[in-house]
């Protein structure tokens, strides 16, 4: 039951309906499913009622959109592998422009987009990548720089315990060829690392240091599109100007059904052109997929609904402050990291309140996006306090 869809979970007359695309609130018998607006019965329909509504636990969780799926029947059904998907192009020329780098290509995801960035920046061994320890290329991709890239790691701890600072770097980077060493060849950043802003004029320091020695700069850009919707932030070229590669996601606060765009010169995307497709990554009709990506550009990030993500972080954050709460990491962007340990907030008790309140969430890592409704995060609210009311022994867990 857990993975069903929130809508199909409504009404138990839904059970067994799951091959289906429409779910049917019965108000009577629901019969055949009919389209026609004078019946009995309601569609509920999981792009229009989205099952993210009350999922906190990650903002890739949210889902393509009826301006999404709308999108679809003008798309080109060319074949990318050979060139002929002009919606995946048309997407490619345009996060281009945006980002002002010289070429883009569409990957299946953050991961892959991630991967072949390294793969492409690197030759051959003894060779090194350094990344924050906390960075997604380091723990959240299976291994992908041993196995695709034969690299080895060397993860920093950031001294100021939010983001990377030059001189992180310069502690541990290997200029030289000492032959001891595998020496640093890609500084990977990211941004926003968890859902915190790396400033700008730190990326910019850490560039000028790279480029004197010949290090390539990849930025996991993930979320970049988070730290540039905040009132007042840099543009997303001005990041991008800073690095040698760049992947971002279409499918985390955008709502795309999947995939990231990886930027930088025409060499680099050709080699990382080259690289997916060995991993089996070239798309035929991709259209199907740029296509929902585009109209997510245009709804999600011109239509400035990253800012709703971030408002519902910011309200959530007062609520588990007022109640005495602190966070792990300060509030930006669409993340609150609630403390719960130092609440006295046990694992066991966070989730059991949530559930009765029907809200999704991972641990004290709370991931707002534009698909949450207000009643969600009063769901979430009272969560809170629920938990709470039972770390202060006022309330028992039933
Ligand atoms: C989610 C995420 C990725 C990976 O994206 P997928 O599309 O899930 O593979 C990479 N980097 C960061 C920072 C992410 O948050």
């Amino acid at each position: 039951m857990f993975l069903l869809p929130r809508a199909m979970r409504l009404s138990s007359t839904c059970r067994g309906r799951g091959a289906r695309n429409l779910y049917y609130l019965s108000k009577g018998s629901p019969g055949m499913p009919a389209l026609s607006a004078n019946t009995t019965t309601t569609p509920v329909n999981p792009w229009t009622h989205s099952p993210a509504t009350h999922d906190f636990r990650s903002d890739t969780l949210t889902t393509p959109t009826p301006t999404m799926l709308a999108s679809l029947p003008t798309c080109s059904l060319g074949d990318d592998v050979y060139g002929e998907s002009t919606t995946t192009t048309n997407l490619e020329s345009r996060l281009a422009a945006l980002f002002r780098k010289p070429s883009a290509l569409f990957v299946l995801s953050g991961t892959m987009g991630n991967q072949l960035c390294l793969r492409a920046h690197l030759s051959h061994p003894p060779h090194s990548v350094l990344c924050d320890v906390r960075a997604h290329v380091n723990v959240f991709e299976a291994g992908g720089l041993a196995s695709l890239s034969q690299a080895m790691v060397q993860p920093v701890k950031p001294s100021n315990g939010l983001w990377l600072t030059l001189e992180d770097i310069q502690s541990t980077a290997v200029i030289s060829d000492d032959i001891h060493f595998a020496p640093t060849r890609v500084v990977s950043l990211e941004n926003t690392i968890n859902g915190v802003i790396m400033p700008l004029g730190e990326m910019r320091r850490i560039g000028a240091w790279a480029r004197e020695h010949g290090v390539k700069i990849h930025l996991d850009g993930a979320r970049l599109w988070n730290a540039c919707a905040v009132e007042g932030a840099p543009e997303l070229w001005e990041y991008a100007a800073e690095v040698d590669s760049i992947s971002v996601s279409m499918s985390k606060g955008m709502g795309a059904p999947t995939g990231s765009v990886v930027l930088g010169s025409e060499e680099l995307v050709a080699k990382a052109r080259h690289v997916r497709k060995a991993i089996g990554g070239g798309i035929r009709q991709a259209g199907v997929l740029t296509a929902m990506a585009n109209a997510a550009i245009d709804e999600v990030w011109s239509g400035g609904k990253y800012r709703v993500g971030d408002a519902w972080a910011k309200r959530l954050e007062g609520k588990w402050k007022a109640l005495g709460g602190e966070v792990s990491y300060p509030v930006q962007t669409n993340m609150v990291w609630a403390d719960l340990k130092g609440r006295g907030v046990t694992e066991e008790v966070w989730s059991a309140c949530a559930e009765r309140e029907g809200v999704k969430v991972g641990s004290g890592r709370i991931v707002c996006h534009f698909q949450n409704t207000i009643e969600a995060v009063e769901a979430l609210e009272r969560t809170m306090e629920a938990a709470c009311k039972i770390a202060d022994k006022k309330e028992e867990l039933e």
